[in-house]
């Protein structure tokens, strides 16, 4: 299998043009709102992630929402604040695709391209991202075994695409006391199995914002290569996800904490 680590013993390091680089020396942090939600709103998140150490902005301008009645999202002009965002602040970007149909248009402006946990057995998307030119982000899907996750990065890495990041961001157990089980055994479980970069989502894994920052040192002490964070300017009145959204202040301290948990792993 291409992404096993019988088939290539070292790490899988994918590098963007301006020299940031995932699953080399430095953990990277993607962070951003759930969802955009105005021109405004993204810029200002964008700022602030970046002025904390993030390097890469995250914002859903397709969301997969369980009720068809609440917001999907900005669409092609979510897109557009993601684009502007990235020209004005120099981070690199990342957004969910949802349907192959959309794919040239997503491609035109992110940095990577997440494939949500809910697609994360959509074949046809998985294949169609693996021709594609930019690396994928591919979530976990809610019930997925490991087994099964590492057949879905296969399937995107037979197309010709190796640059994958694979994400748990928690899986459905009888507990409800959070949206999801963090599944942290996943990150040394898949780092013996193989050699791509992992990434930690303690947001979704969790569905709570006050667990996000002992998950996400704990998700760097188990051998995480990134973490993607939910941060809004104002959690309260996030369109999505808002009970799992961080303050930009919170995530300063996120990042303050993870320093000193990444220096000494
Ligand atoms: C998201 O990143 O906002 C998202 C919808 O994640 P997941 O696919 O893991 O639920
Ligand atoms: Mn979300």
């Amino acid at each position: 299998k291409l992404v096993s680590r019988e088939f290539k013993k070292e790490n899988t390091i994918i590098r963007f043009p301006n020299g940031v680089t995932i699953g080399g020396e430095e953990i990277q942090v993607m962070a951003g709102p759930c969802a955009v939600e105005s021109d405004e709103q993204l810029l200002f998140v964008a700022e602030r992630v970046k002025e904390s150490g993030a390097k890469i902005l995250r914002g859903g301008a397709f969301k997969p929402r369980t009720s068809p009645y609440t917001f999907q999202g900005l669409g092609e002009t979510g897109l557009k604040h993601l684009s502007k965002a990235r020209e004005k602040t120099g981070l690199l970007v990342i957004t969910e695709l949802m349907d192959p149909r959309d794919l040239d248009m997503v491609e035109e402006h992110t940095d990577i391209i997440q494939i949500g946990a809910r697609n994360m057995q959509n074949f046809r998307l998985l294949s169609d991202v693996g021709r594609a030119r930019k690396p994928v982000l591919l979530k976990r899907g809610l019930s997925a075994t490991i087994k099964e996750f590492l057949m879905a990065a296969e399937y995107i890495a037979s197309q010709g695409n190796q640059d994958i990041i694979l994400c748990e961001r928690g899986i459905r157990t009888f507990e409800t006391m959070t949206r999801n089980t963090l599944d942290l055994n996943a990150v040394p479980v898949l780092k013996s199995l193989t050699h791509l970069p992992i990434l930690v989502d303690p947001s979704h894994g969790t569905g709570r914002w006050d667990l996000v920052i002992p998950m996400a040192k704990a998700g760097i002490a188990a051998g995480a290569d990134a973490l993607m964070i939910e941060v809004h300017n104002n959690p309260e009145e996030a369109f999505s996800d808002g009970e799992e959204s961080l303050t930009p202040e919170n995530f300063e301290r996120l990042m303050r904490e993870c320093r000193k948990v990444a220096s000494a792993v």
